[in-house]
């Protein structure tokens, strides 16, 4: 990820963590027990490369709460992978299964390497050599991984078939985001973008926008923004824009998500295609548009760039994609912002389901995976509006008031041990 001189993200995360404490009377104790991570395993990874040479890469595994159940989180294959982004991020899954009340608590896990430059198999032995790395921290009870940045169903079946393997028997709940020929829950892939389309929808609806007709632009175009992207489209919106690390496309009469989507697994970027002009990411965030969905990295949105901001609403498919400075002038400009622990929980959500389903060996269709979510993302959007609107608050502190409260209530009621 991005990361400006002023900007770690560990700080901003704890910082987070102790401005939502002040607001809603959180006792030092319990936020000092909170700004630290339960644990953290750093692990070497020897893999052997296709040309018989070795490489060691570095991963992390981050468990930053466990009070409210399991902890939880997806792991990334990304060449800027640090330690602090991976707390960072753990700290945001324990908030994320917070608002949404999910019996969860946060981890999030990364390894440094560049998979775009990896083959399939040196991916396989690199992700079955970390599953054995963390086989006695990760485990349905304790610490469950997932899909996140450049990881996919694909790599979540090598550490179920490796952690099985070494236990003696099929494991599938070690891991959620599975194969749904091994257990995995339909809808699971979509999910995150899905929810996110769900939420949009209702902050429209909130803010006296239509969908129908509705202007969205998407920065990233990954597992979250391209589905994000083709639900919002199916609802009647006009995504005008997509971008993803090579650049963007603009089509202002609205471009076919389904085209795009072809045409990145075709060429491996949505530039180029037809009928759309090119446009570079920075010229994407600064589009005017209904709602802007960046759904790449952290600090996308950041000082320099929030003032060119021409949304109505920006709804955060990507984890931590806004610094908090750029927060503040989004606030000022009216920009309704919808934040990452709340836009992008579907995916975690639909983990859930998959847990749930795994566990009783029973599943659902997909019809009722969706609509379980749709419950549960749009009774999260108004319970964080609620929150919004008893203290005046922007979307973002009235989401970290209601995740940190209920993690900061479990914490209370268990106690400390001993
Ligand atoms: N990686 C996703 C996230 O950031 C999903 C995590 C999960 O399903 O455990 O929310």
């Amino acid at each position: 990820m991005e990361e400006s001189a002023s900007y770690n993200p560990r700080e901003v995360a704890v910082q987070q963590l102790v401005d939502a404490a002040s607001r809603i009377d959180v006792s030092d104790s319990i936020v000092e027990k909170l700004k630290h991570p339960k644990r953290i395993l750093q692990v070497s990874i020897p893999t052997r490369m296709d040309d018989d040479s070795f490489q060691v890469f570095t991963g992390y595994r981050v468990q930053h709460n466990t009070e409210r159940g399991p902890a939880k989180g997806g792991i990334r294959y990304h060449p800027q992978v640090t330690m602090d982004e991976v707390v960072a991020l753990a700290m945001w899954m324990t908030w994320k299964c917070a608002v949404v009340n999910i019996p969860y608590g946060g981890a999030k896990g990364g390894v440094i390497c560049n998979p775009k430059e990896m083959s399939l198999s040196e991916l396989e032995r690199m992700t079955r050599r970390l599953t054995s790395e963390l086989i006695g921290f990760i485990g349905p009870d304790i610490d469950i991984p997932a899909p996140d940045v450049y990881t996919n169903p694909q790599v979540m079946a090598w550490i179920v078939d490796t952690y099985s393997m070494n236990k003696g028997y099929l494991i599938p709940a070690v891991v959620t985001g599975k194969p749904v020929e091994i257990g995995g829950s339909l809808g699971r892939n979509e999910a995150t973008g899905r929810g996110c389309a769900f939420v949009s929808r209702e902050a429209l609806k909130t803010q006296g926008m239509d969908i129908n007709g509705a202007t969205v632009a998407v920065q990233g175009f990954g597992n979250a923004g391209s589905v994000a992207a083709k639900v919002l489209e199916e609802m009647g919106a006009k995504i005008i824009a997509v971008s993803d690390s090579r650049g963007g496309i603009y089509c202002e009469a609205g471009l076919d998500v389904g085209a795009a989507i072809e045409h990145k697994a075709d060429t491996g970027a949505v530039s180029g295609l037809e009928g759309c002009d090119e446009i570079t990411n920075e010229e994407l965030l600064a589009l005017e548009c209904d709602v802007l969905v960046p759904a790449a990295l952290e600090n996308a949105i950041t000082a320099d760039n929030a003032d060119a901001v021409n949304a109505k609403i920006v709804a955060e498919a990507a984890n931590g994609p806004t610094t908090p400075e750029a927060q503040a002038i989004l606030d000022d400009k009216g920009v309704f912002v919808v934040p990452d622990i709340l836009a992008n929980a579907g995916g975690v959500t639909v983990s859930y389901f998959e847990w749930v389903q795994g566990s009783q060996m029973f599943f659902w269709t997909e019809d009722e995976v969706n609509s379980r979510l749709e419950t549960i993302m749009v009774n999260s959007y108004y319970g964080v509006r609620a929150e919004a609107q008893r203290g005046n608050w922007n979307m973002r502190d009235a989401a970290f008031n209601v995740a940190v409260g209920r993690v900061a209530k479990a914490v209370e009621l268990r106690g400390i041990y001993p």
